[in-house]
């Protein structure tokens, strides 16, 4: 256990050295923040001895909770066995191979090959490097252009940053300029009084309206999250990937989907792909293919690139030092393991997220939340001054700021995004926990309330 001496220089030290990501550095360096010592099924542990119920499984990866044992264990014995080899110049070690072909039993029928990364940012850089080599060896090296949307979240290296749409960090990072950017499809924020499957199908439309005007002969791939998780869980409306899926058939371009949240159960299936009936030719995952326990990511390659980029018999000139890492693979093999022996996203889809819903959407009706939307185990509320004109309590999404202090000082972990609530809370939490994320989420809700005069 850490004392409060060593929790005061603990303090210390992260304020003068630790530059954190995604956040106020200057801000940090003089207030510091929170320090988790240890964590135990779904709950976290700060120095200071506060338990928090973690409504958002880490940072959306850590699925099954902190103490599975079993992938732990696997770690320890894949260290004991090879603790490193690299998978370069004709050798493989035992976990990549095991897990690339866990990876193909569980992924949709036309994913026969994977390749590995450390993280989702250098997934989704892998796959440019897929798109542009794929479209070489097919002899349309013009083929270069992709298409993503404002708000999505694909990582953080510059090309992943690049392939994200968000504004705050385009300003801070020069990015790359063969990436278009259509709009989102959320409705809550920017569909105003159109009807919201009206909205979809229009916001769908823009896919095809850029490829006609950046032209069909030079896009190569269109990538997107099933649901924009960091961009504030955005649910498109039913109407907006049905649409999609006509434009990806009828014109000559590749479907990407960034399944790094999404996928592993998520959203009530395997992958976000399957909620949606879509068929991606390259699906990027990351976070919870090890529970969080070691960073793993990759880019799963559909058999229509696969079988252009097999054809060619020159090097493929992309790697990683730990593409494959033995530790990070046995975490995944061991991960992947428990979700089918427990039936988790089967179990979860069934009986959790249908409660985890119900159980939000008790808080529609509190005077501040102009709405409630979910999907599997992913939710957002979204704060309002006017339910009906959707107006926002305060500027700079102040309250929502306000609403997550309230509820992480409570003992609730959940994140804000714009004027939203987020919450993705573990696939393995029991009805309890749920009923005290709702109620403690709720009670934020109520002192938000209080602290705008909103009755
Ligand atoms: C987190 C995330 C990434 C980036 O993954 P890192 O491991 O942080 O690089 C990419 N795409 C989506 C959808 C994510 O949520």
């Amino acid at each position: 256990m850490t004392t409060k001496a060593d929790t005061e220089q603990l303090r210390q030290l992260d304020r003068a050295h630790y530059l954190h990501p995604f956040t106020d550095l200057g801000k940090y360096s003089r207030d510091g923040g929170r320090i988790i010592t240890h964590a135990e099924h779904v709950y976290i542990y700060d120095s200071d001895g506060n338990r928090m119920l973690d409504g958002m499984s880490g940072l959306w990866c850590c699925n099954l909770g902190y103490s599975q044992t079993s992938i732990k264990e696997a770690i320890y014995t894949q260290l004991q066995e090879l603790p490193y080899y690299n998978s370069f110049f004709q050798c493989a070690n035992v976990a990549a191979v095991e897990l690339a072909s866990a990876l193909v039993a569980v992924t949709p029928p036309q994913f026969n090959h994977v390749f590995f990364t450390n993280s989702g940012s250098e997934a989704n850089d892998t796959n440019l490097r897929l798109l542009q080599r794929y479209y070489s060896v097919l002899g349309k090296p013009e083929k270069n252009l992709v298409i993503s949307r404002k708000n999505a979240y694909h990582g953080s290296t510059i090309a992943a940053s690049s392939l994200g749409g968000m504004s705050a960090m385009h300003r801070q990072a020069r990015g790359l300029d063969y990436i278009h950017h259509i709009n989102q499809p959320y409705w809550f924020a920017e569909g105003g009084e159109e009807d919201p499957q009206a909205y979809g199908v229009r916001i769908a439309q823009e896919l095809e309206q850029a490829i006609d005007s950046l032209g069909e002969e030079r896009v190569a791939a269109f990538i997107a999250e099933p649901v924009q998780g960091a961009g504030g869980v955005i649910i498109p409306p039913d109407s907006y990937w049905p649409e999609i899926k006509r434009i990806c058939r009828q014109y000559d371009i590749l479907l990407v989907m960034d399944e790094v949240i999404c996928g592993f159960g998520r959203t009530g299936s395997w992958f976000g792909c399957q909620t949606y009936d879509l068929e991606p030719d390259l699906m990027t995952f990351a976070k919870a293919v090890t529970n969080g326990y070691q960073p793993l990511g990759g880019v799963m390659v559909g058999d229509k690139v696969a079988g252009v980029l097999l054809s060619d018999d020159s090097e493929f000139a992309h790697g990683l030092t730990y593409s494959g890492h033995p530790a990070a693979c046995a975490a995944g093999i061991a991960t992947l393991k428990l979700l089918r022996k427990k039936r988790v996203v089967e179990e979860t889809a069934e009986k959790l997220a249908p409660y985890f819903q119900a159980r939000l959407q008790t808080l529609r009706d509190h005077p501040i939340v102009g709405e409630v939307r979910g999907l599997g185990m992913l939710a957002a509320v979204e704060l309002v001054r006017d339910k009906h004109s959707r107006t926002r309590l305060a500027p700079d999404s102040q309250a929502a700021v306000y609403c997550r202090n309230q509820a992480n000082a409570a003992g609730l972990m959940v994140r804000q995004t714009g004027d939203a609530m987020i919450t993705a809370p573990p696939l393995i939490c029991n009805r309890r926990e749920i009923d005290n994320l709702v109620t403690m989420l709720a009670q934020a809700l109520d002192l938000t309330a209080q602290h705008y005069g909103i009755h």
